[in-house]
């Protein structure tokens, strides 16, 4: 079996598109733009670059664009002062820190200091809460993309299929996990313990790999026809040069053998991260108007 490719890359562009066509509604019928404010703490390139596309994909979008940059060399009180000032800005209607944070700051509690009603990232524990009981609530971006991958290849109902998530984050494993669980999977939370992993991805239906280990699901873990989602990122050393290549969890060319539907790295789950970013400040902006949720 050869798999069909999940192009993220086509599917996170509708999405945008979606979004973009309703802030232009919002604007017209309610006066209303959402607001995204991204605060950046010190120099690390990838984060600058991701906070650049974060902003150009939001004016894109129609919505406003808020960013501040911080020195390295801020103090934590500085940061948590500018998280409460966003916190008290009508116009700012979700509010992302972009982590790693600076070793002197204690990341969960610049997090824990953000309105849950404005974070879009969905990292607070209101949310997580939230997400738990089955309750509505901000969901974190990546895990919210995939399953919106997911529903698109297999249909909107998931009840009963075995799925296998390997990883448990708080930010992708643990949500990415709930998420199938609220559609009825049965789902299997694997980790670093976790003993014979080949076996237990085998089971699976559906194979979330949110790990950080290059290449690792291999094809003869994958049950045939199975659904695969790779949200790895890793580099590597590129072969033949000096230079490094991205590469998922799942070791794509052998799985992409067995499998029924595989996301590629790049283009699979990567762009679905900023554009579901995009979805919940829309929705946070609704649901802080007191509007009906925007259904995309
Ligand atoms: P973390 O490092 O926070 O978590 C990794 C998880 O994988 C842990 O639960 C760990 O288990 C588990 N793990 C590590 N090694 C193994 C192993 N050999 N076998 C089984 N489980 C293992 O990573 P994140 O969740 O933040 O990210 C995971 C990957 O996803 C990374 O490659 C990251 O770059 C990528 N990512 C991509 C995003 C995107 O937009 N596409 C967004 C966020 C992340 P234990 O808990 O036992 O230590």
């Amino acid at each position: 079996m050869t798999a069909q490719v999940i192009d993220g890359k086509a599917f996170a562009a509708g999405l945008r598109a979606r979004v973009a066509e309703k802030v232009a509604q919002l604007k017209v019928d309610h006066g209303l733009t959402p607001g995204l404010a991204v605060v950046l703490v010190g120099e690390d390139p990838a984060s600058e670059v991701y906070v650049r596309n974060k902003g150009e994909q939001t004016r894109a979008a129609g919505m406003n664009s808020f960013e501040y940059k911080m020195p390295a060399t801020a103090t934590e009180a500085e940061l948590l002062e500018r998280v409460a000032a966003l916190n008290a800005d009508p116009a700012v209607h979700g509010i992302l820190v972009q982590l790693p944070l600076p070793r002197h700051m204690d990341s969960a509690k610049v997090i824990d200091l953000i309105d849950p009603a404005k974070d879009v990232d969905g990292f607070h524990v209101v949310n997580a809460g939230k997400l738990a009981v089955g309750a509505k609530g901000m969901v974190p971006c990546t895990p919210l993309g995939c399953l919106m991958l997911i529903k698109d290849r297999l249909g909107p109902n998931l009840a009963g299929l075995d799925a296998v998530v390997i990883g448990r984050s708080n930010i992708v494993g643990k949500p990415m996990a709930q998420l199938l669980l609220r559609e009825s999977c049965t789902v299997t939370i694997a980790h670093s313990k976790t003993r014979d992993l080949p076996g237990v991805v085998r089971r699976a239906d559906i194979v979330v790999a949110a790990v950080g280990v290059p290449l690792m699901v291999k094809g003869d873990w994958v049950k045939p026809g199975a659904l695969v989602i790779d949200v790895g990122m890793n580099r590597i050393p590129k072969e033949g040069s000096n230079g490094t290549r991205l590469v998922g969890d799942v070791d794509y060319q052998t799985a992409a053998e067995v499998a029924g539907h595989i996301t590629p790295v790049p283009g699979g789950v990567g762009p679905m991260t900023i554009a579901c970013l995009l979805a919940n400040c829309l929705t946070a902006a609704c649901a802080q108007a007191g509007l009906p949720e925007p259904v995309l």
